[in-house]
């Protein structure tokens, strides 16, 4: 007997070759029908044989396409009507919504075909099919169609479009289709020329340039890179002068991992991360006989390496050979490949913009006419005990949301300063946007605005509240406060580090009270102070703040975050007072002229110097103290470089004091003046820095115990920017698991201000649910 089944397929299921795969399972089990993309999902209807629908069914759910990742199906018998053939049907709008796959890198299949001399896309820039290649970054709206990516500006050639059209075929409905024929092109332009010169041959010729020591500019996929030869230090000290980038490590891409293992210790799970699809920049321990440039990334163990993700990227890195008998130049090792923009500015992704943006920076452009709609940096993550934890979650990894285990009201996060990303959440989703960058430039933050716009509508999310931080400052609370004015939303302020264990907990399906370790560099505090090393009894809800280190002046505000030395006079006069200053310490022969007397000044008077309980300027005191850093040039590198240095089998820790009051207060003036000995007995600076790192593990598992006693809590959530800090986070986590704790921390969003918008989120969903009981 004939049944009809009406199937609605949720999750990714647009873009990755899901109707196709359907098409031909309901020719193969003979059903009559037909499949289309819906803003819900993938909408089927099949008639057939009982069985034969069930057969269907059954390898539908068992079998789908590489990329597709499917949420839920749903079935529904209706009546027969005869279908007699099955069809792939025109997409319907609506005003639900779909997930939209991230970016995928080529394919093995497509890979093939570029390095085949007799396919007719042999060493095709673009080549792509269902299982592969650009999506959310050419996408303007859902459904996904061609019309509706920059692809629609390029009518297919009779090939192109028989393949589309070819349900037995890789490439139908492979939105970004195209061939060397009717596709996008590449052209390699020298900087300045006028009038404009294009070159031959332009990605041979860009790596002829790239190996003689040019800066090329490329056009990648969610916008552009500044390419250069790693190992060339001359080219490497160049592209830092020009891009003011003095110290801040730059990614680079290899060809493979056999490659990567010629100049970095590459473990299985490391290069399982670096080959998996989204092709993130993966933190690698890079070998003593290194032969990367040490420019790529000063005073750091690690190196950020990534492997080709684009068909130009294996072009551009010699991983196609050539047909004709032309001498070819040899792989290259590795390119530098860092975000096409000035420091602190947003990546460029017009030709236009790049072209105006970027004239100071590359000696070459190597351009290409697709246009990129959204803007999309690489990803950054690392392996931490056989699990990823991210650091950077952008290109290949957002759009796809975060599951929550609740149902969430729909809200727009708007996130923090630093390290900006916003979350709109629907359903159990939450929607955390790409990466968008430091807010501290116009180009930054319009951006973020468009951004927002542009999830909203792909996302069919209308928030009826906004979340914020408390920071009256920041430009991302701004922009909440007068959307919420403009709309007439709910306002939900949410304190900084109450955010942090909220995104700690929400990525870990936990909902109920834990204690919440947020360490940090900054964060507004409910009492205007500057909070930054903090013990908070938290749910989503509420939180009470149950332990913090002491404050002490932050003098100078903002200048004593760029000089750390600030901070150790300020924690050094705090903890030893006046006699500090007899010391024979290397830090006050270090300091710049007039400095020491103009912070004394600052502290006396308080004048622009806000009080702070911040771990991660205790940190930046220590490195300037014992003369590892005493002036950054990027956020975080004082700390950076005094993990770096933490000398391996040291135990032993410093004193330190806990004042048990309400909240409880953690004094590290016994810390200090441990420091301070050893330094002045001539103890190793990697011993100390152990020590140190040692002293701060032990802080959180003594205070979390101490918590644990008043509340009974016995879950402790590590996060803030400190605990990507791995000496710490591995030292911390084995202290508390002695203790019996059961520890949580992040995987899935980043421990740093990006992972800020996600606890947001959860915690203005349960103060609106928690208001209307
Ligand atoms: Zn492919
Ligand atoms: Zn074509």
């Amino acid at each position: 007997m004939a049944v009809r089944v009406q199937v609605v397929v949720r999750g990714i299921v647009q873009g990755v070759g899901f109707r196709p795969f359907v098409y031909r399972l309901a020719r193969e089990h003979d059903l009559g029908g037909w499949v289309l993309n819906s803003t819900q999902g993938v909408v089927i209807e099949v008639e057939g044989e009982r069985e034969r629908v069930d057969g269907f069914l059954g390898r539908l759910q068992a079998e789908p396409p590489p990329q597709a990742l499917i949420e839920k199906v749903e079935t529904s018998l209706l009546p027969p009507v005869g279908y007699s053939s099955f069809v792939i049907e025109a997409s319907r709008e609506g005003s639900e919504f779909v997930l939209i796959s991230p970016d995928i890198c080529i394919c093995a299949d497509c890979l093939r075909e570029l390095r085949d001399p007799h396919d007719p896309r042999y060493r095709y820039p673009f080549i792509n099919c269902t299982n592969c290649g650009p999506r959310f970054t050419i996408i303007g709206d859902i459904p996904y169609d061609r019309p509706k990516t920059t692809m629609r500006v390029f009518a297919m050639c009779p090939r192109c479009d028989r393949e589309y059209h070819d349900p037995a075929d890789r490439r139908f409905h492979a939105q970004p289709n195209a061939c060397p024929v009717c596709g996008p092109q590449v052209e390699l332009g020298v900087n300045g020329a006028q009038p404009p010169r294009a070159l031959d041959e332009p990605i041979e010729t860009a790596r002829r340039l790239l190996a003689e020591g040019a800066i090329v500019s490329v056009k990648g996929l969610g916008g552009f890179h500044l390419a250069c030869d790693a190992t060339n230090r001359q080219a490497v000290a160049t592209l830092r002068e020009r891009k003011h980038r003095v110290d801040k490590p730059f990614a680079v891409m290899s060809l493979d991992v056999e490659t990567v293992r010629r100049y970095c210790e590459v473990r299985e799970g490391e290069a399982q991360l670096l080959e998996s699809p989204a092709r993130p920049i993966v933190l690698l321990r890079r070998r003593s006989d290194c032969p990367i440039a040490p420019e790529v990334a000063p005073g750091n163990d690690y190196i950020g390496v990534m492997l080709p993700y684009t068909p130009l990227h294996y072009l551009l890195l010699g991983g196609v050979g050539l047909s004709s008998s032309k001498a070819s130049l040899p792989p290259s090792l590795a390119l530098v490949m860092t975000s096409g923009n000035m420091s602190e500015e947003p990546i460029a992704i017009g030709n236009q913009e790049a072209h105006q943006r970027l004239s100071v920076l590359a000696d070459y452009f190597l351009l290409h006419d697709r246009d990129i709609h959204v803007r999309c940096d690489d990803s950054v993550t690392r392996l931490f005990r056989g699990k990823e934890a991210i650091l950077r979650r952008s290109r290949g990894y957002a759009p796809f949301p975060v599951r929550l285990n609740l149902e969430l009201a729909e809200i727009l996060a708007c996130g923090a300063e630093l390290k900006n990303t916003f979350c709109l959440t629907k359903g159990t989703y939450a929607f955390l946007s790409q990466h968008i960058g430091d807010m501290e430039n116009y180009e930054t933050f319009s951006s973020y605005q468009s951004s927002i716009q542009h999830f909203q509508r792909l996302f069919r999310v209308e928030p009826q509240a906004v979340a914020y931080d408390l920071h009256p400052n920041y430009l991302a609370t701004r922009y909440a406060l007068e959307l919420a004015e403009e709309r007439g939303l709910r306002k939900v302020p949410v304190q900084h580090h109450h955010a942090h264990v909220a995104s700690c907990m929400a990525e870990n399906g936990v909902t109920e009270p834990v204690i919440g370790v947020a360490f940090d560099g900054t964060g507004y505090g409910s009492d205007g102070r500057i909070w930054g090393g903090e013990f908070l009894l938290a749910d989503f809800r509420r939180f009470r703040r149950l332990a913090h280190f002491r404050y002490v002046p932050l003098p100078g505000g903002e200048a004593a975050i760029k000089r750390p030395y600030r901070m150790a006079v300020s924690h050094l006069l705090s903890a030893l007072g006046e006699e500090a200053l007899e010391l024979p310490l290397p830090l006050w022969t270090v300091l710049e002229p007039g400095e020491l007397a103009l912070v004394r000044r600052l502290m006396a008077s308080g004048v622009n110097s806000p009080l702070t309980s911040s771990c991660g300027r205790l940190f930046d005191a220590i490195s300037a103290l014992i003369g590892v850093r005493g002036v950054v040039n990027y956020e975080g590198q004082a700390a950076i470089e005094l993990e770096m240095l933490a000398a391996e089998g040291v135990d032993d820790i410093y004193e330190w004091r806990l004042l048990r009051r309400s909240p409880m207060i953690i004094d590290p003036a016994p810390l200090l003046r441990g420091v301070v000995t050893d330094l002045l007995a001539g103890v190793d600076v990697g011993v100390i820095s152990a020590r140190f790192h040692n002293t701060i593990a032990a802080i959180v598992a003594d205070v979390s115990r101490a918590a644990r006693q008043k509340t009974g809590v016995g879950r402790v959530a590590l996060s803030g920017g400190c605990f990507q800090n791995v000496y710490l986070l591995g030292r911390t986590i084995d202290a508390l698991e002695r203790d019996g704790f059961e520890v949580l921390i992040h995987h899935l969003v980043p421990a740093n201000d990006g992972g800020i918008a996600l606890g947001q989120a959860v915690v203005a969903n349960a103060c609106l649910s928690g208001k209307e009981r």
